[in-house]
């Protein structure tokens, strides 16, 4: 059995920033995978601002990707 199964969502699917709130194609979100679920960014810039803020509430520090280069 698996240790964490990611809910199936397209590759074209949209999905909101956890800081701004701003709908991006998944595809093109950076992402961040924490303890109980995964948290999609639309650019570095709002990702170091949540990891900024998960700091602040002893969050695990976690390295963004993105799922197709270029
Ligand atoms: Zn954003």
């Amino acid at each position: 059995m698996p240790d964490h199964v990611h809910p199936p969502i397209p590759d074209d699917e949209r999905v909101a920033c956890e800081v701004c709130l701003k709908e991006i194609p998944r595809s093109e979100a950076a992402v961040a995978e924490v303890a109980d679920y995964v948290a999609y960014f639309c650019g570095l810039d709002c990702y170091d601002k949540w990891q900024a803020k998960g700091k602040a509430q002893g969050r695990a520090r976690v390295a963004p990707h993105r799922s197709t280069p270029g």
